[in-house]
């Protein structure tokens, strides 16, 4: 086959790979039926965290499974399933408690821009949906494999409860579906921080009832203005900058919540000023798979629509520009067709 591989800054190739096969009993062959570069991605495009060597590319995925390993039980070949960027194994005490992205025996995913993927642990991992998709939901259930699931946890972490006031941090794909979660658990105001017209579109439309342009401290200061000096109940980071974890924490009203789902490059935090400034922090990487049962069932009944962040459409073997598009900020999110 022919896979997406990143060798270095701006250099992405799509060539041949050797297939992957099973290797351990428990795992699953998947054939992709969508993937998509995610924003994560472009931290080591950039070279901001840098590879050492060629790295197969791709962690968001759904298909048809193809074959399983001979302990795999529940996950049948001919399924279509969506599963997370952590195989986990669904059983150990951090999966029980919801966290299955800390699984004791978690597994990252690599390797899934391409037409076949292996996925480790696949009882635990993978989700089977009622029947095969038609084509038109196949994007909406792909964004349940990361960005969605990211997008529940920013608004689960930040405790986000009907009637709340919300700020939401960051414009891009985690960010718009942290607008459509917080909508989905009854937020009343949802600010989304945004200067870009199309992404401000796409926010009113998953949920956002007021735009915010300014950033850092003026954009508080923004905030402090339309919550009587307070600041909000709710904030959910998407980011993983200095500036938008300081905007977050500053634009949070005493005993609020500030979640944080972006991958941080170079956030430090003062104990002085976490200390006074009597938030609840949460966030890390996705517990995706504890949210898939109910991101499937919310797409397939038709309650939401997050396949509207893929607003660009590439064969898999334009995967390069893709990732330029998404550079250059010309796409909110690129999907991938095999
Ligand atoms: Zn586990």
């Amino acid at each position: 086959m022919r896979g997406t591989m990143l060798y270095g800054p701006r250099d992405v190739r799509f060539e041949e790979r050797p297939d992957p096969t099973i290797l351990d009993p428990t795992d699953a062959l998947i054939r992709i039926a969508a993937a998509c570069v995610c924003g994560s991605d472009l931290w080591p495009y950039r070279g901001i965290a840098p590879i050492t060597e060629p790295t197969p590319m791709g962690h968001e995925y759904c298909g048809i499974v193809e074959e399983v390993g001979s302990a795999v039980t529940s996950i049948k070949p001919g399924q279509f399933v969506v599963g997370s960027f952590f195989a986990s194994d669904n059983t150990c005490p951090n999966c029980q408690s919801g966290y299955q992205s800390s699984c004791i025996h978690r597994e990252s995913i690599g390797g899934a821009q391409a037409p076949l993927l292996r996925v480790p642990l696949a009882d635990g991992t993978l989700v089977a949906t009622p029947e095969v998709p038609s084509a038109r939901v196949i994007p909406s259930l792909l964004t349940a494999s990361d960005v969605l699931g990211t997008g529940w946890f920013a608004a689960t972490a930040a405790n986000v409860k009907s009637g709340a006031t919300v700020v939401v941090v960051g414009d891009g794909a985690v960010g718009l579906l942290g607008i459509l979660s917080a909508r989905q658990m009854g937020a009343e105001r949802i600010i989304a921080m945004s200067r870009n017209t199309l992404r401000q579109k796409l926010a009113r439309e998953f949920g956002a009832t007021d735009i915010v342009v300014e950033r850092g401290e003026e954009g508080v200061e923004r905030i402090k203005d339309m919550t009587h000096g307070i600041g909000a109940d709710s904030v959910l980071e998407c980011v993983g900058t200095q500036e938008a974890m300081m905007q977050a924490i500053h634009s949070t009203r005493p005993g609020g919540y500030v979640s944080y789902v972006g991958v941080p490059h170079g956030v430090e935090l003062s104990g002085q000023e976490l200390f006074f400034a009597h938030v609840h922090l949460h966030g890390g990487p996705a517990p995706v798979r504890h949210y898939l049962p109910r991101l499937i069932d919310l797409v397939w009944n038709g309650e939401i629509s997050p396949g509207k962040v893929f607003d660009l459409e590439l064969p898999l073997s334009q995967v390069a520009e893709g990732y330029r598009a998404m550079d250059e900020r010309r796409a909110i999110k690129t999907l991938l067709r095999p």
